[in-house]
């Protein structure tokens, strides 16, 4: 049984006041509880800020599968008892979604799902493959027909071509012929099948409920439902939760882990833990050595909330200033709020953020933000700042400056667009119109990451905003001949 939630969003704006790289999704999944889809649904909630517009669950019940998808947040397509007492099982996947360009179409939110001789599969997916668009051509050639414009789809059609003799053989079939970043979760009659790619780009975590085990994004999907974290589900691992328990296969050759360093300066929650590290204190870390890199004599440490807010505390405490809260964020903006006029269009970013004059006026503020890409929220804050009476603005940015495009999960602006890319510092800071501007170098960043250096010949991260050093080959081209992500073009290539 499919139902579909009838809200409808409009066209997501590019608001200028949500100035950040968006993480694409999040996947949950639970095996072994008679509540799977409320836990999954709470699990979803927990993961809200890595996917806004869509929310889906697929729950099965040991004879057929029962789903339910929407537009809009988690908290408004699974609010209704009646949806909840429809998703019925023992266990169930679900899946946050962010749309990344134009109109969510209800068929491209997740998890997808189709029936195989096999018997039904249903699949969720955090990241992109990066070949995805010269697979679904070959496809598409051989007769696949194809219902959604997601990446995700093409590894359903590479199952149900694949001569393997199992569903867990024709996924590693499906996977072998694939490129990119995945995290996956898929549900079929027989148990959970959680993936993580060879590179281990994005994070898969595994946690434990009583007899229940379950798969997700990050650990605080497991605080909400009171589970406990088990161990990351490593780079190229395939685990199977059933009945039985939770067994892991290696069916892939072992890879170079390049987990993304922007989840711990700003895609995953802070009170989340992936890859052994706490989110929150890398995020100090990084504020500690970016104040001992980028000292500047001034009265107040002030973060752009609220991801600027650990590496702000962290850069306060190395530099023994002091810290306070010379930015209020307002957090009942609506994302579908009313796209501002010319005429007031100065008005947006304080919709969103206000400045705390009493903090603020007469001093020489530091302001800590965790990134920029195009520089517009920076220019109108530092602006905020100066009219709310600060003598002197500098900005230190908790990253090193982002010139390059994600093509791993993350909607990235064009790199046209990005401020680095276009000027240098000097360039950069007369832009926001600060003081002074300064960036962790990418050193300093794998330090506060507790390692020595970067080592340029083996990364130990995926850095490729910051290096151009893409650790998983780009193989699709947009018609302009730029590497693309098939979920970001907005018009799908003929086959
Ligand atoms: S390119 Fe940047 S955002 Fe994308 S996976 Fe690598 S580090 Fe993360």
């Amino acid at each position: 049984m499919i139902t579909t939630h009838p809200f409808h969003l409009p066209e997501t704006p590019e608001t200028e006041d949500d100035d950040h790289l968006r993480e694409e999704c999040a996947i949950f999944g639970i095996y072994g509880t008679q509540d799977a889809a409320a836990h999954t649904a709470l699990g979803l909630h927990a993961l809200q800020h890595r996917g806004q517009e869509a929310s889906g669950i697929v729950a099965f019940d040991g004879k057929r599968f029962n789903a339910h998808r929407g537009l809009g947040h988690v908290s408004e397509i699974f609010v209704s008892p009646n949806v909840m007492a429809r998703l019925e099982g023992h266990a169930a996947i679900g899946h946050n979604r962010y749309a990344t360009t134009g109109e969510t179409l209800l068929r491209n939110v997740q998890p997808l799902f189709a029936d195989f001789e096999f018997g039904g599969l249903a699949i969720g997916h955090n990241g992109n493959l990066t070949n995805a668009l010269k697979l679904r051509r070959q496809l598409v050639k051989r007769g696949c027909l194809f219902q959604s414009t997601t990446d995700t789809e093409v590894i359903i059609h590479l199952i149900a071509t694949s001569q393997g003799a199992t569903v867990l053989d024709r996924l590693i079939d499906a996977l072998r012929q694939v490129e990119g970043a995945y995290s996956l979760v898929a549900l079929t009659g027989h148990g959970l099948i959680g993936v993580r790619d060879p590179n281990g780009v994005r994070p898969l975590v595994l946690g434990k409920l009583g007899d229940a085990h379950i798969l997700a994004s990050e650990t605080c999907a497991f605080d909400i439902i009171g589970a406990e974290f088990v161990r990351d589900i490593e780079p190229g691992e395939i685990v199977v939760l059933n009945g039985d328990g939770v067994t892991s296969h290696r069916p892939f050759p072992p890879g170079r882990k390049r987990f993304c360093v922007f989840e711990y300066i700003y895609f995953a929650r802070p009170d989340s833990n992936v890859e052994g590290q706490s989110v929150y204190e890398a995020r100090k870390n990084i504020g500690m050595e970016l104040a001992r890199e980028s000292h500047v004599d001034a009265d107040v440490i002030v973060p752009v909330p609220d991801s600027g807010v650990p590496a702000a505390i962290g850069y306060a405490a190395e530099s023994g200033l002091p810290f306070e809260l010379g930015i209020i964020r307002n957090h009942y903006v609506g994302r579908t709020f009313i796209q501002p006029t010319d005429q007031i269009r100065h008005y947006d970013v304080k919709r969103k953020h206000n400045a705390n004059r009493m903090q603020i006026e007469g001093k020489r503020v530091v302001l800590v933000d965790d990134s920029i890409v195009r520089g517009t929220t920076s220019k109108k804050i530092v602006e905020m700042v100066r009219n709310a009476g600060a003598t002197e603005v500098h900005m230190r940015i908790a990253s090193p400056p982002t010139t390059n495009a994600c093509f791993y999960g993350v909607d990235t602006p064009q790199k046209e667009k990005l401020l680095a890319h276009n000027y240098d510092i000097e360039g950069m800071a007369k832009v926001i119109g600060v003081d002074s501007l300064a960036f962790i170098s990418i050193d300093g960043l794998y330090r506060a990451m507790g390692l020595p250096a970067r080592n340029d010949a083996m990364p130990q991260y995926c850095d490729a905003c910051f290096t151009g050093d893409y650790p998983i080959s780009l193989t699709d081209f947009d018609d302009g001949g730029d590497p693309a992500q098939l979920s970001l073009l907005t018009e799908q290539p003929a086959a």
